[in-house]
């Protein structure tokens, strides 16, 4: 039972296991598609921040052209409506000069010729921006050398200026220095390491920050094909942007650099302009790659846990297993293997030629129900060392269960076999003995197998040899092949027919009279049990007695024929007979029950009638200790009851006992009164009468069959007689219909 419940929680571990695995593979991908959202997301805010940079970019300078530009119309327009001279405009001008920023302010006239406000005169008439502002046209240059001084890159602006009369006049203009471009451009948000340009659509560079494409005199091809060695790239964007329709593009070499075009709404000259944003990619995977470092920690955490997860659920799932193996085949009793374990290990040897043996304790009960199970289990163990170390190597042992052991023993003489058991038996009388409880023989039945028997059956054949020694005081070992085994099928249907014949009462209880030696009368009766089988024959005792004595149902029926007498006795009460005493044989198994005294008790009093109406007959053992014996009488004494020693004579009882023992009547054994008629038999008897009766016993005689043996016993002045001469055990009704 346990074992499977093991398994079904290593199944559930499994599983358990596998949920896991899924949910780590689930977790992960997870995990992969955020990193991968999370960059992509970056990535296309990176590219809009690219966007927003250049368009920023884009507007401050256009706002700060259309504001100069706005500033030189208005200019114009007062210039129409309130009358200057030249001069007095130039000199006027100069206060918006430092304003502005510009390089210098300056009137035109319609000749061309010009005054400026730091003081230089020139012509303008070939310049291109002259003749566009005499044909009514507001316009900012491309970047041009300064005629006018150390040809410095500039921008000039110039608007026309108009009379009242509303023809041209003149222009207005300022030059730009093409530097001061470079100055409004902002790369903020990419901490400095993005650039920005100005660039025509001819890829002509005029502002710029955070490159040196001027300083290198690059135009922005050539800065391009600095970074990219893709030339078909070059080409297409020089394509695009004179086209007009580029916005963005990824160069691709060493590292990948961003580009945002953003149109220009002004043209400088007659050229498309562009605000250029640039960001190498690095930019854009430090800032991904910071996200990445703690995603990075946070994976490594996940794959810690799921590391230490999955070890955990293996090494307990191992254990688990471990245990599942132990408990199928370890015994928890002796620690050692067990009968699953021994079948396991023999089935997988290849040769198998020796011994099965078939060993048990007879009479193990005793030490668990006298001394409890704690030393009982403790004897098991020490029976299990022995056994251990008493064989050999390939050979191996295990308990079964109970008090029942199997061993394989490769031996192949049987007389070194028989030998092996003897020291076997003699070891574990000796841990009986370090124990100090009484001494429990071990019994071996054996079988020799070979590959063709199952382990099993060889077992069971071990089993039945055992049983034809057990309990047998000379011999403790029984080869399979010297059994006989007729009995042992008689003897297995009376014990298969127990409980059925309990429970339908199919036991009667017999009663065989005692008569007053003296003066020959009934004074008592002895209950003695028959078994009236199916067939109505009776079986006698001798039959089944002593094999449920070895099995243990005794107690069960020596209750049932105490409980049937006092049952009997009180039923003649109740009928207003007179009753006599009966004594009621109680077997040496069943005293080793707990508190049997006071069991009996109970049965007395559960039908109300007096204890003095009940005896027992015990008789006396040499397997049983004095002292246990001892403590019996007092506690059925203390009960109330009187107590019979029966068979006394018959071999195991001795004088001595008679006097530590403290019964209240010795019933001589019938081989005793057999001596009657020999001298030295009569002389015994004497003995053991006198001293009888000087210990202050009352004596009973058995087995009674002759005149000769009755006047005898009533001259040593026994005090009973029960035997044939008197009276057979008598079926009930008869013996009620004699005690009327
Ligand atoms: P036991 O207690 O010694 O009982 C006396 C036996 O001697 C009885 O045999 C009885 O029939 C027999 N017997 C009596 N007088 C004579 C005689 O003059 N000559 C001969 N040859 N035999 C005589 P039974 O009834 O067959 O009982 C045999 C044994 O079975 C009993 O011996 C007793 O040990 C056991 N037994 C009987 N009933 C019970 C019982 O209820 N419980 C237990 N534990 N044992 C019982
Ligand atoms: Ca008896
Ligand atoms: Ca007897």
């Amino acid at each position: 039972m346990e074992v499977v419940y093991i398994m079904q929680k290593v199944k559930l571990r499994i599983h358990r296991f596998l949920v896991l695995g899924v949910l780590a593979i689930f977790a992960l991908i997870a995990l992969f598609s955020c990193i991968k959202k999370v960059s992509g997301a970056l990535n296309e805010q990176i590219q809009e921040t690219l966007k927003d940079v250049a368009e920023q970019n884009k507007k401050i300078v256009e706002k700060d052209i259309k504001l100069k530009l706005n500033f030189l119309q208005g200019y114009s327009k007062d210039l129409t409506n309130s009358y200057k001279d030249n001069t007095e405009v130039v000199e006027h001008l100069k206060s918006y000069v430092d304003y502005f920023e510009f390089k210098r302010m300056g009137y035109i006239d319609s000749e061309g010729q010009v005054l400026t406000t730091d003081g230089k005169i020139a012509n303008f008439k070939d310049e291109s921006y002259f003749k566009d502002a005499m044909n009514g046209k507001t316009t900012i240059t491309g970047v041009i050398g300064d005629v006018i001084g150390h040809s410095e890159s500039i921008n000039v602006l110039t608007v026309p200026v108009y009379s009242k009369e509303g023809y041209i006049e003149g222009a207005l203009f300022a030059a730009y220095r093409t530097v001061k471009f470079s100055q409004m451009l902002n790369v903020s948000s990419f901490e400095g390491a993005g650039s920005s340009l100005l660039v025509t659509k001819d890829g002509e560079i005029f502002a710029e920050i955070g490159i040196n494409a001027m300083g290198n005199k690059m135009d922005m091809f050539d800065y391009i094909a600095s970074i990219t060695s893709d030339e078909d790239l070059v080409e297409k964007v020089r394509e695009e942007l004179k086209e007009g329709d580029i916005t963005e593009i990824v160069l691709k070499g060493e590292e990948n650099t961003h580009m945002y075009f953003a149109p220009m709404d002004i043209k400088l000259g007659d050229k498309k302009c562009y605000v250029v944003t640039l960001l190498p990619e690095n930019v854009l995977q430090d800032r991904v790659g910071n996200v990445w470092k703690h995603l990075e920690n946070f994976l490594i955490i996940i794959v810690v846990i799921l590391v230490v997860a999955t070890v955990f659920t293996i090494v307990s799932y191992v254990r688990q297993s471990r245990k599942v193996i132990e408990l199928a085949y370890s015994d928890k009793v002796t620690g050692g293997n067990n009968y699953a374990y021994f079948l396991h290990n023999m089935n997988a040897k290849k040769d198998r030629s020796g011994f099965i043996v078939a060993m048990d304790i007879d009479e193990f009960r005793i030490i668990n129900n006298i001394c409890g199970v704690k030393t009982g289990d403790d004897l098991l163990k020490r029976i299990w060392k022995v056994l251990k170390r008493n064989l050999k190597l390939l050979e191996s042992h295990a308990r079964v269960n109970a008090d029942r052991y199997i061993m394989f023993m490769s031996e192949d003489d049987k007389e070194v076999l028989k030998e092996r058991f003897a020291k076997i038996t003699k070891e574990i009388l000796n841990e009986e003995d370090l124990l100090g409880i009484p001494k429990v023989m071990p019994y071996f039945g054996v079988y020799a197998i070979d590959n063709n028997v199952s382990i099993e059956s060889a077992y069971g054949y071990a089993n039945q040899a055992k049983h034809i020694v057990k309990g047998n005081h000379k011999k403790n070992f029984c080869f399979y092949e010297d059994g006989d085994y007729r009995d042992r099928i008689e003897l297995k249907k009376l014990e298969d027919g127990f409980e059925g014949a309990i429970k339908d009462r199919r036991f009667e209880v017999w009663y065989q009279p005692k008569y007053d030696a003296k003066n020959p009368h009934v004074v008592s009766a002895e209950a003695l049990v028959r078994w009236r089988a199916n067939d109505g024959s009776l079986i006698p005792p001798g039959k089944f007695i002593p094999l449920f004595e070895k099995n243990g149902m005794i107690a069960t029926l020596d209750e049932y024929v105490f409980d049937e007498v006092c049952r009997r006795q009180k039923k003649w009460l109740d009928e207003g007979r007179r009753i006599l005493p009966v004594s009621v044989n109680i077997s040496r198994a069943s005293l080793y029950y707990e508190n049997v005294a006071k069991r009996y008790r109970q049965i007395v009093d559960s039908y109300g009638i007096s204890v003095e109406y009940l005896q027992l007959e015990i008789t006396e053992s040499a397997t049983i200790e004095n002292e246990d014996i001892h403590k019996l009488v007092d506690e059925f004494h203390k009960e109330g009851f009187t107590l019979l020693l029966d068979d006394f004579g018959n071999g195991y009882s001795s004088l001595a006992t008679l006097n530590e023992l403290h019964f209240d009547v010795l019933k001589l054994d019938k081989s005793l009164i057999d001596y009657i008629g020999d001298k030295k038999g009569e002389t015994l008897l004497v003995h053991i009468v006198g001293l009888a009766r000087n210990l202050g016993l009352l004596i009973t005689a058995e087995g009674v069959e002759t005149k000769v043996q009755l006047d005898f016993l009533r001259e040593i002045e026994c005090n009973d007689i029960q035997g044939y001469y008197f009276s057979k055990p008598l079926p009930v009704n008869e013996y009620e219909a004699m005690l009327a």
